[in-house]
């Protein structure tokens, strides 16, 4: 039998959103629940080094940067379970949830903090370099810096892709731009790329395989879907930039979303959803920024956004 649990606040995912929520709920005694999620630590566990998070002069690791967020949300006893949250009503006044296991929640706020996965190509070669700083990466903002200097690839041709080519074109000596037919970023972001002198665009080129020694990236072999004719790219990043899948299935029908699956907020500025009482924090509603330090900050705003209304609801469950 399933017993229902009652509480002030679930937290639904375990990135720096998450935990950041977590901390400032904890510490504002709403004795906060939070579900791991299908990816414990959200995205940052496939980041080898994270430089740019204040506090860490040296850098850290993306997996031991989860692990000292996590301890330090469990300081102040947040409940932090594995498992993850499958389904939702946000129908009634009560905000209900399941957990894949069918144990139902029943919790006065909830904040989202489910994230956003990033596409990659699904080669077997690209997954094999991903991990531990081999030199594909789905975050030039992150990983960029390390590639200063060198030759790099990027492939995609929306805003994402022109925005993290300029950015890359600052720090290497080459971009290589793999566009898979044309741009379908807005004319002027596929402009400037396209007058940056250190970038090249490869139209109508697919990746067959990203190259590499055994320890890293040596290279990208391409075909010309128009021609046939494959080539050898030499780079030591190869960047991925087609697209960003918001985690946010589960809340169809009950919460606001664009139209490509982001949660919208209510009210700008705050962490609103348009159903009371529930939140949004980090990239399950953040297209543009997507940095462990904007969703860590919007997890803060989720937490101080629930704690109000919490304080303002004159009866409890
Ligand atoms: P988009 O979905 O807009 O673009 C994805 C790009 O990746 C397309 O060029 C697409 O090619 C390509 N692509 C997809 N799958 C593959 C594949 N398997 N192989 C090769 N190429 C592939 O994603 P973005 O992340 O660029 O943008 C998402 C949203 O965020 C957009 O609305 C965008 O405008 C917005 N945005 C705005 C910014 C700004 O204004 N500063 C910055 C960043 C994003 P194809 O066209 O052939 O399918």
């Amino acid at each position: 039998m399933n017993i229902t649990e009652k509480i002030d606040c679930l937290i639904i995912g375990s990135g720096p959103a998450g935990f950041t929520a977590a901390i400032y709920a904890a510490r504002a005694d709403m004795k906060p629940v939070l579900y791991k999620g299908m990816q414990p630590g959200g995205q940052l566990t496939t980041t080898n080094e994270v430089e740019n998070f204040p506090g860490y002069p040296q850098g850290i690791s993306g997996p031991e940067m989860m692990v000292e967020l996590e301890t330090q949300a469990k300081r102040f006893d947040t409940d932090v379970r594995s498992g993850f949250i499958n389904k939702v009503d946000f129908t009634g006044p009560i905000h209900k949830c399941w957990t894949e296991e069918g144990h139902e929640i029943h919790a006065q706020t909830i904040i989202i903090s489910t994230g956003a996965s990033a596409k990659y190509l699904g080669l077997e070669s690209e997954q094999k370099y991903l991990l531990n700083g081999g030199g594909v990466s789905a975050c030039a903002v992150c990983d960029g810096f390390f590639y200063r200097g060198q030759e790099v690839v990027i492939v995609g041709a929306g805003d994402s892709a022109c925005e993290e080519a300029h950015y890359l074109s600052k720090l290497c000596t080459k971009v290589t731009m793999l566009v898979r037919k044309d741009f379908r970023a807005s004319k002027i972001m596929a402009d400037r790329v396209k007058k940056t002198e250190n970038i090249t665009i490869l139209y109508n080129t697919d990746t067959e395989e990203v190259l590499g020694d055994g320890n890293g990236v040596t290279g990208a072999r391409v075909k010309n879907s128009s021609t046939g004719e494959t080539a050898i790219i030499p780079c030591t990043g190869f960047f991925v930039a087609i697209g960003h899948t918001p985690n946010t299935d589960i809340f169809k029908g009950f919460i606001d979303l664009d139209e490509t699956g982001y949660i919208k907020y209510a009210q700008p500025g705050t962490s609103k959803t348009n159903v009371a009482g529930v939140f949004v924090a980090g990239d399950a509603a953040d297209k543009t920024y997507r940095q462990a330090i904007t969703a860590a900050g919007t997890g803060c705003i989720a937490a101080l956004d629930a704690e109000r209304y919490l304080a303002a609801q004159e009866h409890y469950l």
